[in-house]
């Protein structure tokens, strides 16, 4: 048997990915699901720091659940170690220094963020055959035998249907030459970039919170819109700190000399904690497609004549649950069960 003989292809598996790969598999339809990173999770990610060894969840910070479809997910994730409850003090900071609790039930991956992700692929049905390290690079063919060209050079495929589980301008720039419209249409979606600060700090100092979501972000004396001891997640070694710019603040500095943002979000961010954080001690990492600015809000993109969907947090709502949500309802207009 061919590595790529499914009927059907799914780029990219984040939660979106996932979610459209878990329905559609139990289904029993074959599904072949390619990720050019080296796992599952995309945004949903976890960055060792070599020197050091230390982790951090530096993009998705917590996963809510509201779906019933997704709440299940997540009782089984739960019940194989693969996601736990955040039970932290997790506040919103006001302009006027002020911490008011933002009590809501949080969900982070075990032993890191990239876990979660993990178990979900681990729970894929034997329908759906995960592909990693395999990026593709173009899409040719035509309807019903669309054909991709993998960044190896080589090609997989014919697949009736295609699923598109990735930001909206990597989606269109694939869909661009075959199906120009689609193409314009999803383009049109803008995502904010974000910088991410990572930091190791000594143990026990803490700003009376373990996370904050920040009151007034975006401005230049306040670029951080969260920030989050990483250490207080279950799991995690203590010590950690990751802090995310504003949407506003990021796309007014996404050009800027990285150790220039450094020196700007190191003094913010002892600003904002009372917590000194010297140069040897953080990192910068860079997201240029973070989060949707205006998502469609129409849960998914299905062109039944073309058999091309598309799915991810940018089509429904600007969260991780979102993304899960919009591949399920994806694979449900595909004619899962
Ligand atoms: C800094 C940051 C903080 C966030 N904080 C939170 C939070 O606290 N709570 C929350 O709910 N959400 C948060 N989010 C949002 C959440 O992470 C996303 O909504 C969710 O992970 C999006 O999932 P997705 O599957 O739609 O897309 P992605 O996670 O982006 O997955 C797309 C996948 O497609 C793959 N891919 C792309 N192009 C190709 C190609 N050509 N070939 C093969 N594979 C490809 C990528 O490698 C990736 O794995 C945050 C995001 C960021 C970046």
């Amino acid at each position: 048997m061919p590595d790529f003989a499914a009927n059907t292809a799914i780029i990219g598996a984040g939660l979106a990915g996932l979610g459209a790969a878990a329905r559609l598999g139990r289904s029993g339809l074959s599904v072949d699901l390619l990720e050019a990173e080296a796992g599952p999770g995309g945004r949903l990610a976890t960055l060792e720091i070599t020197e050091t060894g230390r982790q951090f969840d530096h993009g998705g910070q917590f996963v809510t659940v509201r779906d019933p479809a997704l709440r299940m997910v997540m009782a089984g994730l739960l019940d194989r170690g693969r996601a736990a409850r955040w039970n932290a003090h997790i506040v919103r900071l006001e302009t006027d220094g002020s911490a008011q609790p933002h009590p809501v039930e949080r969900f982070v991956g075990m032993p890191s963020m990239a876990g979660l992700a993990g178990g979900l692929a681990a729970a894929l049905p034997l329908t759906v055959r995960p592909h990693y390290e395999t990026g593709v690079s173009a899409i040719g063919g035509e309807a019903g035998a669309w054909m991709l060209r993998l960044t190896d050079g080589t090609v997989a495929g014919p697949y009736n249907r295609l699923v598109l589980a990735m930001p909206p301008h990597a989606a269109a720039s694939l869909l661009r030459d075959r199906l120009p419209d689609l193409a314009s249409r999803v383009g049109s979606v803008t995502m904010a970039p974000c910088w991410a600060l990572l930091l190791t700090l000594p143990e026990g100092r803490k700003p009376g919170w373990d996370a904050a979501f920040i009151a007034g972000a975006g401005g230049e004396d306040r670029p951080f819109s969260w920030i989050a001891h990483d250490g207080s997640k279950p799991g995690r070694t203590p010590g950690g700190w990751v802090a995310h710019t504003a949407a506003d603040w990021s796309i007014r500095h996404r050009q800027d000399d990285p150790a220039l943002v450094m020196e700007r979000l190191r003094a913010a961010f002892t600003a904002l904690t009372g917590m000194e954080a010297p140069a040897t001690a953080a990192r910068l990492h860079f997201w240029p497609e973070a989060l949707p600015l205006a998502p469609l809000e129409t849960g998914f993109i299905w062109d039944a004549p073309n058999g091309v969907g598309l799915c991810g947090d940018w089509c429904l709502a600007t969260r991780a649950e979102a993304a899960f949500i919009s591949g399920h309802r994806l694979a449900g207009a595909m004619g899962a069960a």
